[in-house]
């Protein structure tokens, strides 16, 4: 536990700006008996200089059906849109995945303000939030509570989001989150193509790691898109606009739903691209060389 405590918080003091020390953090993460002691946890800082370009990662294959989303769901901790997973209809494969994976749902993690709000971080860089899609191996097992506890058991995709200009494709499901403010809320979402979520530049990083809310199981193939979508700062207002408590309990604002970042231990990010760190560095030796004369 202590190690965990110890490296967490020299990764905060010794990388991040001083006004970024002291992150909120959800109660839910505030017990240290809600840090299990894995390998391979989520969400982790990305070092971009770090991570190995991997020629043989495919691109990924995204397929959906959007008459496969059913509906909203204010969860008490973010709201899940969530889809029809008892047929194939809408699926993902290639990228690092060896099998074909069923999307279950979709939600983000987003901050109080813009300087944080995403739980992987770029460089120690946070994005004001962060898209997951979570998909299970409907090829290895047979419902998704079993893909669950199982290495090979989930693949998520993750989306930076950052500030810029609105996002129609985002706007539709913007426009109906009034209706699910409170927790425990649900409403009909049927047709909607997360897709348009996803951006089009084709480079990711990728790692095996965990669930970032509980059970935490070490069960995810992480798929991390390198680029960010963007959204307005109204849209990002309006995911600030529900409750993580029910009708009639005292209103707390759905904010800071993020985990903290977690120790990479003994793992390696792989890049499907070709880094610009490695050919910085490549020039480097010639640089220096020409210094050194006279
Ligand atoms: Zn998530």
């Amino acid at each position: 536990m202590g190690f965990y405590r110890c490296e967490i918080s020299f990764l905060y003091h010794a990388l991040m700006p001083d006004s970024l020390n002291h992150l909120p953090v959800h109660p839910l993460w505030q017990s240290p008996l809600t840090i299990p002691g894995g390998t391979r946890q989520s969400p982790i800082n990305i070092q971009w200089r770090d991570s190995v370009y991997d020629p043989f990662l495919k691109p990924l294959k995204i397929s959906y059906d959007p008459t496969t989303c059913l509906h909203i769901w204010n969860n008490g901790y973010s709201f899940l849109v969530e889809f029809d997973d008892s047929t194939d209809r809408s699926i993902i494969d290639g990228g690092p995945l060896e099998n074909q994976y069923r999307l279950k749902q979709f939600h983000f993690h987003w901050g109080a303000m813009n300087d944080w709000g995403s739980e992987h971080t770029v460089d120690c860089k946070f994005y004001p939030a962060e898209l997951h899609l979570v998909h299970w191996n409907a090829v290895l097992y047979p419902t998704f509570e079993e893909a669950v506890m199982e290495g090979n058991g989930l693949a998520v995709i993750g989306v930076f989001l950052k500030l810029g200009a609105c996002h129609e494709g985002l706007q539709t499901l913007v426009d109906a989150l009034p209706a699910v403010k409170h927790k425990d809320t649900v409403i009909e979402f049927d047709v909607f193509d997360p897709s348009c979520l996803i951006p089009s530049c084709p480079d990711y990083w990728t790692y095996a790691g965990s669930l970032t809310t509980p059970p935490l199981t070490e069960s995810v193939t992480w798929i991390i898109k390198k680029q960010p979508i963007e959204v307005d700062e109204n849209q990002l207002e309006a995911f600030r606009m529900l409750l993580f408590t029910s009708d009639g309990e005292e209103e707390k604002r759905m904010v800071d739903n993020f985990r903290p970042l977690q120790p990479l231990m003994n793992r390696t990010v792989r890049s499907s691209f070709q880094s610009r760190h490695l050919l910085n560095a490549e020039v480097q030796p010639k640089d220096h060389a020409e210094q050194m004369r006279p």
